[in-house]
C-alpha cells in the first residue's frame, strides 16, 4: 500500500481539501509554494508510465478537478502550475501518481 493510499485511508493523517469517487486532495507536507496540495486518483497507478487506456477517465478527471481546486484556493486568477513528476530524473518520491497544484507565488520558469 502506498503512503498516499494511507493517507486516503486515514491511517496517516493529512489536510484534506477534496475527496470524490475517484480522486482526493490533501496539502503537501512540504510546500514549495503558499498553495502546494496533490491531487491523488484512489487507485494505485504507480507512474505515468504505467497509464493506460483504462485510466483515461481517472486521469482526465484528475485535470478538471485541480482547476476547481485553484478557483476555491483562490488562486485560479493570477494562475498555478499542475505538475507531475515521472520517476528519478524529476525527482518522483512517492510511486502513486499524483499532480502537483502549486500557486500563490509567481513561480519561477524553467524549472531547475
Ligand atoms: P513527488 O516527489 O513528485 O513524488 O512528490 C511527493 C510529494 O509528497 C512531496 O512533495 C512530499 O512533500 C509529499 N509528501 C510526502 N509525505 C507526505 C505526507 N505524509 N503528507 C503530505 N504530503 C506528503
Amino acid at each position: 500500500m502506498t503512503l498516499f493510499t494511507k493517507i486516503q485511508k486515514r491511517e496517516i493523517p493529512a489536510q484534506i481539501v477534496y475527496e470524490d469517487d475517484l480522486c482526493f486532495a490533501f496539502r503537501d507536507i512540504n510546500p514549495q509554494a503558499p498553495t502546494h496540495i496533490l491531487i491523488v486518483p484512489r487507485i494505485e497507478i504507480p507512474t505515468m508510465n504505467d497509464a493506460k487506456l483504462e485510466h483515461q477517465a481517472v486521469l482526465g478527471h484528475m485535470m478538471l478537478i485541480a482547476p476547481e481546486i485553484a478557483k476555491k484556493e483562490g488562486i485560479a486568477e493570477r494562475g498555478y502550475r499542475l505538475v507531475i513528476n515521472t520517476n528519478a530524473h524529476a525527482g518522483q518520491t512517492v510511486p502513486h501518481i499524483h499532480i502537483h497544484l502549486l500557486g500563490g507565488r509567481a513561480l519561477s520558469w524553467p524549472p531547475g
